[in-house]
């Protein structure tokens, strides 16, 4: 694993900035990956991460744990919290660590001579021990082979809109397969 200082470089190439997040991020991926004992999370296959929130730190976990979307090792659960859960696939150990509330008042208290909030948080972030920031307990996941990364394990097209559907996320509906959008959770309606 890499330096604390090294992963924050390579944050804010990867995000665009430094923010606090990105601090968050990186400590919370790397004590992640340490509690279920991956040193080395770019090396290798077996780590998955699912992502609770869909803002800064989840770069910075990508930029730590080199998981991602495409490859299907980054799972995104949209609860809005600043938390992640950490599986070794290899060893089924799993950890979900999130950011304690407290974090952002602590900050705030130990680092009042700093001129912003901004400034208090990154310099807390960075130095808070892994307790003052983080809730983790053990935990178990539940990896289904259609959400394994490798080659998909079926494809089908949909009844209504003939459009292919990967990974048995179609749903069966009076003996016809649809695809989820025409099945009622479309998120878009058709213009024009
Ligand atoms: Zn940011
Ligand atoms: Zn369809």
């Amino acid at each position: 694993m890499k330096t604390l200082a090294e992963y924050l470089t390579e944050a804010e190439r990867n995000h665009g900035h430094m923010c606090p997040g990105q601090v968050l991020g990186v400590r919370m991926a790397m004590l992640g990956c340490r509690l279920i004992g991956i040193e080395e999370p770019k090396v290798g296959k077996r780590l998955i991460v699912y992502v609770e929130i869909d803002r800064c730190a989840a770069d910075a976990i990508n930029t730590v744990t080199g998981c991602r979307l495409g490859k299907r090792t980054l799972k995104f659960r949209d609860f809005g919290k600043l938390a992640a859960t950490f599986l070794n696939t290899e060893t089924n150990e799993a950890v979900r660590v999130v950011a304690r509330e407290s974090s952002r008042e602590l900050a705030k208290e130990r680092f009042a001579h700093l001129p912003t909030k901004k400034a208090q948080q990154l310099e807390a972030y960075q130095t808070l021990p892994d307790e003052d920031l983080f809730l983790w307990q053990p935990v178990r996941v539940n990896l289904p082979d259609a959400d394994k990364p490798g080659h998909p394990l079926s494809r089908v097209a949909c009844a209504e809109c003939g459009e292919g559907i990967n990974d048995q996320r179609e749903i069966t509906r009076d003996g016809r397969t649809l695809c989820r959008a025409c099945a009622g959770e479309r998120y878009y309606e058709p213009v024009g």
